[in-house]
């Protein structure tokens, strides 16, 4: 555990102010609902309460539990297949129009894509997905998942 060094008093009324810092760093805005956890008997810990509502729309329908994210099966199918939302079956009957976009041709746009949001990452440290979501005009969704290609190309 990891210790801020930071000391705020309750007031007459029982109440704490969670220092700035921490709310800039844990992406806390004024009115998210805060859970306390008690560790081992004698740590209060806080924590930002996330409900079961999806990270990128914020539905609540059809919400899968997938690393520490709430995604629901809409933002899901668009990870999956970025930009389109296909029908069952439709690759199938629409042959042409899988062949008018090459194999390499999504690759090559995620690449491009990844340095975009590699630069924009470097330009605004600070910003969250949402913000680099609307810098790069892509869902958050995308941003999360070139994200975690960035990560895992080791860069
Ligand atoms: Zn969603």
């Amino acid at each position: 555990m990891k210790d801020t060094g930071m000391i705020r008093s309750l007031d007459s009324l029982g109440r704490i102010v969670v220092p700035v810092e921490i709310r800039m760093t844990r992406n806390i805005d004024i009115g998210d609902p805060i859970e306390f956890f008690i560790l081992n008997d004698e740590i209060i810990v806080l924590r930002k309460y996330t409900s079961t509502e999806c990270t990128f729309c914020r539905s609540l329908d059809h919400v899968t539990y997938y690393k520490d994210q709430f995604i629901c099966n809409t933002c899901l199918k668009e990870l999956g297949d970025p930009g389109r939302i296909p029908e069952a079956g439709e690759s199938l009957q629409n042959p042409a129009e899988d062949s008018a976009e090459p194999a390499g041709s999504r690759r090559t746009k995620t690449e491009e894509m990844s340095r975009r949001l590699e630069k924009a990452i470097a330009e605004h440290p600070y910003a969250n997905q949402k913000e680099l979501a609307e810098v790069l005009g892509i869902s958050q969704a995308r941003v999360s998942q070139l994200k975690r290609k960035l990560s895992s190309s080791g860069k």
